[in-house]
């Protein structure tokens, strides 16, 4: 029992590109078990947010705590190795290994390399199958990535995230240009991992997918967090609408 610990608690966080400051003082706590959308304007500071807390960037001021620990000053597969996995908003798959070669890497170097883990060859078998199951792929395991469809990409992507068994897991748009039903099935997917037990961030523009999954809603504008609460009334707050506008 973490009692009232926070899996993830950001403080203060500021993150500076030469003089343009991409992050101000940003707070954040979330729970175990919550399914949080993070929405916000292009160029909002999102994606800096994400790479703040996996460890690919460094953050300037303020902190990122894990599960009770300070991890920033981590590098990102140690972060990894703790339980913090995101998918990449484009996603990057290995070109020259198979799709399940792609979901084996995560699980041999992330989850592999936890303390007191040994993976015997049929156990990474098994867990590589699973998670491919559990995003629909097993008929692709030995398709090469890119011959998937862009749906199944994607797919594949929160697969490799999923594969290093995190207890949190930040998905960075994995949704842009997908259809209506596609959408749904992502949402269908993402909240089907929360239920596994897995503490979810979904960074997205398409409103419907955003409502649809988020417990919870923030709002990052120009690298401040203008607003934070239920979906329901974020999406009304006079300031997330202004920030829409653009005015
Ligand atoms: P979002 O994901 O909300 O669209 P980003 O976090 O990607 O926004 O970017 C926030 C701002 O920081 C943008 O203005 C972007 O151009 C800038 N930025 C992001 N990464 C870098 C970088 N590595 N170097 C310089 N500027 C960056
Ligand atoms: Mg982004």
């Amino acid at each position: 029992v973490i009692g009232d610990v926070p899996l993830l608690a950001i403080e203060q966080l500021g993150k500076r590109f030469g003089g343009f400051v991409a992050l101000d003082t940003v707070d954040l706590k979330v729970p175990q078990g919550q399914r949080l959308g993070l929405i916000g304007p292009n160029g909002s500071g999102k994606s800096t947010l994400v790479n703040c807390i996996s460890g690919t960037l460094q953050n300037e001021t303020g902190s990122v705590s894990f599960d009770g620990q300070r991890i920033d000053g981590f590098p990102a597969h140690r972060r990894a190795r703790l339980g913090l996995a995101r998918s990449f908003q484009l996603p990057r798959p290995f070109r020259t290994m198979t799709v399940a070669e792609n979901v084996r890497v995560p699980l041999i170097y992330t989850v592999g390399a936890r303390a007191g883990v040994h993976l015997t060859q049929s156990e990474l078998e098994d867990r590589c199958m699973e998670v491919l199951s559990l995003v629909a792929l097993q008929d692709k395991a030995n398709k090469n990535p890119f011959d998937l469809t862009q749906v199944e990409m994607r797919k594949l992507e929160l697969a490799r995230a999923m594969a290093a068994e995190p207890k949190l897991l930040i998905a960075d748009e994995s949704m842009a240009g997908l259809s209506h039903s596609e959408v749904e099935d992502i949402v269908a997917l993402l909240i089907r991992m929360n239920e596994r037990g897995v503490t979810i961030i979904m960074i997205e523009h398409i409103m419907r997918a955003v409502m649809a999954f988020s417990q919870r809603l923030v709002v990052l504008v120009s690298g401040r967090k203008i607003a934070d609460g239920a979906p329901e009334d974020v999406i009304k707050d006079k300031d997330v609408v202004g920030a829409y506008l653009g005015t």
